[in-house]
């Protein structure tokens, strides 16, 4: 009997069966754009052997005005059906079904080529769409039809329409940007034409016996969004119009509201899913925030959905589903929902990868084979990048030694663990535990690595990490200065009133620590309350009319930097404006261009302005020097004068190099590097 009966369970289309309710939702790695059709094909292919029911491509533009941005893939010519029929026939081949995205950006494309329902600008756009005249409109869904056409001629089993997200078809849907008066416009059947419309060409030219995803946006989270009546009214449509299956979209791109960050509780929306249940004949579908196969059991044993969609925990670990089977769910590398290493990486242009995984995306080039000698490998440090060099290192056959001067493994990553919104990161650390414990390494806790105790190994491996670099600050060595250490991990007792020094990741993160009494990442109602979130039955697009309501600050804090210009600007491209909206939602003063001239039983005294000449106190019953981090490097030199052969002593991590360390640099440096030691 497996642990997993809903989640394992068949599903049935009629027309095909799937063999588990695990979809893997869209997701834009940028490997199409490569032209390596091959990486593109073992992408997906390592994910169908690891047993997902339905896998669904990133977006495929229906036509060039469709991209997201200009260049973006599509099925537009004969050669490039032929490289899609290189992904579908690997998949197919290991056991897998795939249905392509097919995504119209409307005036989110990259693009003065826009279009849309009207011309109105995004906020997050710097192009104004062109409106369709009634010709342009016609064109836009005999596109939508051709591409679904050629996604079959190209061998996959379906096709999913992007009605979501605030994409085109959802641009129609909602008078926040369509204006229309004509029959695409104004009431709701005519805002509805053109999905159904959609949906009818698609159905008809890909024939009975193929799937049609819906991904159709049940909270759009945006002002003058659907109403919860309109929400069922399209679903029963679009039903009727041909569907198979419908999924859930949550929010709009421009929705000020996170839906998909690690500060979203988990299935923090599945409640809104869980309201269609019974309102269509077709396959319902939850996503966002679902990470675990126990998560995504519960969605389905409490009826909030027939097929749960998980998008990112599949670049964490494509096996997720036959662990999960198989009684192995503790060896599922969990996806914390980061976005650092995925979505990031997306919006600046780079190719998609995962932060625990670093495999991700790179399955043709980053390959763990076993090694042709195996040697005694000695690793220091069993933070982030010492635990993934030792993994990696013992699963090609290497003997290895970890040792660590804590008692415990983790590093960095257990001041993460402690942050409100940041509790995902305590299941990495579970799982590296979980792994080392499975593995063959010999792991000695507490022990502080001598360079003469590592003169006999083969390699030696230093993970030492980082440690608080010193301001130097007049007056910082009174009682009441207090370094991130102090409060993250020895919970040194703070007052009501703190100065933080220093607004990097470390300086946000430890501002969220002191602001927040509980986290609301624990708490679902509370989280929805702070964020402004309603039941779209009583709100337009689920926006509380009273708007976001915070808890009160546990603390009053001023956090400083002493470069001009906002702060948080180094945070993560999908993440920073909710790290700073948190901030500002908790009466967190922010001050840029500081000098700090010193800190005494007052507070903090500093000077502001271009030379420094506006002096200002900064009253603190404690003061906390988040002023960023070293390497830690001593025992490196120590083995530098000890061990001749320096080539076979290796520098990884925070130890290598301090400055814009991550978890996602640490975990792929020692990775990579213990794949070819
Ligand atoms: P960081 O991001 O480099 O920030 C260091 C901060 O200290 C800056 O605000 C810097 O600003 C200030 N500073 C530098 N030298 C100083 C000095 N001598 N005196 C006073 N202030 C000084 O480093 P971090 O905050 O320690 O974070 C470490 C790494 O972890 C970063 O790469 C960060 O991205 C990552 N991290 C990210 C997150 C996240 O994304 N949420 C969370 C935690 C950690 P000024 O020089 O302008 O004063
Ligand atoms: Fe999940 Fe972070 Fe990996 Fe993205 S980078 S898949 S959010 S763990």
């Amino acid at each position: 009997m497996t642990c997993y009966p809903h989640l394992l369970a068949p599903l049935d289309l009629g027309f095909t069966t799937l063999k588990n309710r695990v979809l893997m939702g869209s997701m834009h790695t940028g490997l199409e754009e490569t032209g390596d059709w091959n990486r593109v094909a073992e992408f997906y292919a390592e994910r169908a052997r690891g047993g997902v029911g339905l896998m669904v491509t990133g977006g495929m533009a229906p036509n060039r005005e469709g991209g997201v941005f200009p260049g973006a893939a599509g099925l537009f010519t004969a050669e490039d059906i032929a490289n899609h029929r290189l992904v579908t026939e690997r998949v197919h081949e290991e056991g897998g079904r795939i249905a392509m995205q097919i995504l119209h950006a409307g005036r989110y494309a990259y693009s003065p080529e826009c279009v849309a329902p009207s011309a109105i600008r995004s906020p997050i756009s710097p192009f104004t769409p062109k409106e369709l005249d009634e010709a342009g409109i016609e064109k836009q869904i005999a596109d939508f039809a051709t591409a679904a056409a050629r996604a079959r001629e190209a061998g996959y089993d379906g096709v999913e329409v992007m009605g979501s997200e605030g994409y085109f078809i959802n641009q129609f849907l909602v008078t926040h940007t369509n204006r229309r008066t004509d029959r695409w416009g104004g009431s709701y059947e005519n805002r509805m034409r053109l999905a159904l419309e959609v949906l009818r060409r698609v159905r008809g030219a890909v024939g009975e016996d193929f799937i049609v995803i819906y991904r159709l946006s049940m909270i759009d989270l945006v002002p003058d969004g659907s109403t919860w009546d309109e929400v069922v009214q399209l679903a029963r449509e679009v039903e009727r119009a041909g569907a198979s299956i419908i999924n859930t979209g949550i929010g709009w791109h421009e929705a000020r509201i996170p839906t998909i960050a690690t500060s979203v509780p988990r299935a923090a929306f599945t409640w809104v899913t869980k309201k269609l249940m019974g309102q269509v004949g077709i396959p319902v579908v939850a996503s966002n925030r679902i990470n675990t196969p126990e998560v995504a059991e519960r969605v389905l044993a409490e009826g909030c959905a027939d097929m749960v969609s998980m998008a990112r925990p599949f670049l964490a670990d494509p096996e997720f589903v036959n662990k999960a089977a198989s009684g192995r769910a503790k060896e599922i590398a969990p996806c914390i929902a980061c976005n650092q290493a995925c979505l990031d990486h997306t919006f600046s242009g780079r190719i998609s990868s995962c932060l625990v995984n670093p495999r991700a995306c790179h399955e043709t080039e980053l390959v763990i084979a076993p090694a042709e000698t195996p040697k005694r490998i000695a690793v220091v440090g069993a933070g982030p990048a010492g635990l993934s060099a030792a993994l990696t290192a013992d699963t090609r056959g290497h003997a290895v030694t970890l040792f660590e001067r804590a008692d415990e493994i983790g590093g960095q990553l257990n001041m993460a663990r402690l942050i409100p919104g940041k509790e995902e990161f305590s299941g990495l650390v579970e799982w590296f535990r979980h792994m080392l414990e499975r593995s063959n390494i010999d792991l000695r806790l507490g022990i502080e690595a001598t360079a003469e105790a590592l003169t006999g190994f083969d390699a030696v491996i230093v993970a030492t990490g980082v440690r608080p670099r010193d301001p130097g600050i007049p007056g910082q060595e009174a009682p009441h200065v207090l370094s991130y250490v102090d409060v993250l991990r020895d919970g040194a007792p703070t007052g009501r009133t703190v100065a933080i020094i220093g607004a990097g990741g470390i300086g946000f993160d430890v501002a969220e620590f002191l602001v927040e009494e509980t986290s609301p990442t624990e708490n679902l109602q509370a989280w929805l309350e702070e964020w402004g979130v309603a039941d779209p039955q009583q709100a337009r697009g689920g926006l509380a009319p009273e708007g976001p309501q915070p808890a009160p600050p546990a603390r009053q804090v001023t956090l400083l930097q002493r470069r001009s210009g906002k702060l948080g600007r180094g945070l993560g491209k999908t993440t920073g404006w909710i790290h700073r909206a948190t901030l500002r939602m908790k009466g967190v003063q922010m001050i840029a261009g500081a000098t700090y001239e010193r800190i005494d039983a007052e507070g903090l005294h500093v000077g502001l302005g271009d030379g420094g000449e506006e002096r200002r106190t900064i009253a603190a019953d404690n003061v906390v020097l988040c002023a960023g981090q070293v390497s830690e490097r001593r025992l490196a030199e120590q083995l530098g004068q000890i061990i001749q052969e320096k080539a076979c002593v290796h520098l990884i991590g925070g130890a290598d190099e301090a400055a814009e360390l991550d978890a996602k640099r640490a975990i792929d440096q020692g990775m990579r590097l213990a794949a070819r030691i």
